[in-house]
């Protein structure tokens, strides 16, 4: 073992000694907006707010992330910064604060998938006095004061040298969520011959998640396994919560007409894009009244809300699957025309998880119906839209890098 100067790269909690508490002046905070029915989950495990204040002598960066998370903390130099990875904690405090003291600029982005990386950029070099979660157990506090160039340096050759020491761990899949429709007391559609919706949504998903499973190319969580009742909005936070790369909710509907046949995929917009992919939004919306009293709602005031928050990109992303999911599946089943349409789904308002919803059919159809009883038509269905999933996942931007 070689001996490493006192102030190198940082793992875990509390590997720097505290100097005195000193004068602390918050010069600028920024938090994320969190909705009420949002706050918990989000809070829960993400960057909720970032502050940099004078310290003693020195600056000091606090990252509410609301229980204690991994992180490791290293310096580099050309040009002189300090670096924190953090991990399962997604920046949601806004705009970085400013810079202040030491610090130039504060920048925040996804270094890979899971890790968030926070860096100051420095106008002088530093040494590092403390990074560690606070007392509480919800905030990272980081304290660095100017420091001599060399002491600096020793700091970031020790770094590199734990860098390099380590092999870097093999990035994490992404989380593709599968959401199959309905089930518990709410059947979902009704087919002629009584075949029930919720059991068609849980077989097909099943079955997708085992051909995606079986390409290893994704890891696959389901909002549900069984025969339950599960709440809209409980989907849509069970997908943003694990950080999930795109969410897929699957149905086999029922109309009036009992002519219309063949498959569609459905995005989220505030006005339907036709009268069919509206009474499919409404019929679909209407799950939520299985929910009972005690269900923690959206309010049409915060749907609108939510709304207003879907991201672009986000958007951008779930037109993107849609499209790869209408390609797939018109090679494999009978297609509904125009067959990816616009409506106001409650399950499809994360405002930061691409998210589709695939009506593999409808039950009011006969030929539908007795296609997706049978698993071979399932299979057909489940192998195109893996197909589609990755096809989306291998041109999903990559992730952004900073530092
Ligand atoms: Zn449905």
């Amino acid at each position: 073992m070689t001996s490493r100067p006192p102030a190198a790269a940082a793992r875990g909690t509390g590997s720097f000694p505290r100097r005195g508490p000193g004068r602390r002046a918050v010069i600028a905070t920024t938090a994320a907006l969190l909705l009420p029915a949002l706050a918990r989950p989000l809070a829960a495990r993400a960057i909720a707010a970032a502050s940099l204040a004078e310290e003693e002598g020195g600056v000091r960066l606090a990252l509410v992330v609301g229980e204690p998370v991994g992180f490791r903390l290293f310096t580099l130099d050309n040009p002189p910064r300090v670096v924190i990875d953090l991990e399962g904690a997604p920046w949601r405090a806004g705009t970085p604060p400013p810079g202040l003291g030491p610090v130039r600029r504060i920048r925040a982005a996804l270094n890979r998938p899971g890790v968030t990386r926070v860096v100051l950029d420095l106008e002088v070099p530093v040494a590092v006095r403390r990074a560690a979660m606070d007392a509480s157990g919800t905030t990272l506090v980081v304290e660095i004061a100017p420091a001599p160039r060399a002491v600096f340096l020793g700091q970031a050759a020790a770094s590199e040298a734990e860098a390099r020491a380590e092999p870097p761990r093999p990035p994490r899949l992404p989380l593709v969520v599968l959401d199959p429709g309905h089930g518990g007391r709410d059947p979902g559609a009704i087919g002629a011959s009584g075949t029930q919706e919720k059991r068609i949504a849980l077989a097909a998903a099943l079955e997708l998640r085992r051909v995606l499973e079986g390409e290893g190319r994704c890891r696959v969580a389901l909002t549900r396994t069984r025969d339950v009742f599960v709440p809209l909005a409980e989907r849509v936070r069970f997908a943003q919560s694990r950080n999930a790369a795109l969410f897929l909710s699957i149905h086999a509907d029922a109309l009036d007409d009992a002519s219309v046949r063949g498959a569609s995929v459905y995005t989220l917009a505030e006005r339907a894009s036709d009268p069919l992919a509206e009474r499919v939004a409404r019929n679909e919306n209407r799950a939520d009244r299985f929910a009972g009293p005690a269900f923690e709602g959206v309010t049409p005031e915060v749907a609108r809300i939510l709304i207003a928050l879907v991201r672009r990109e986000t958007l951008n992303g779930s037109a993107r699957m849609a499209r790869h999911a209408v390609a797939s599946l018109r090679q494999s089943v009978v297609m509904l025309p125009n067959s990816h349409r616009f409506a106001g789904f409650v399950v499809l308002k994360a405002p930061d998880v691409p998210s589709v919803l695939v009506e593999m059919g409808f039950l009011s159809s006969r030929a539908d119906e007795a296609l997706l009883r049978q698993a071979a038509h399932r299979r057909k269905l489940a192998v195109a839209m893996a197909e589609a999933v990755h096809r989306y996942l291998d041109e999903a931007s990559p992730v952004l890098t900073a530092g």
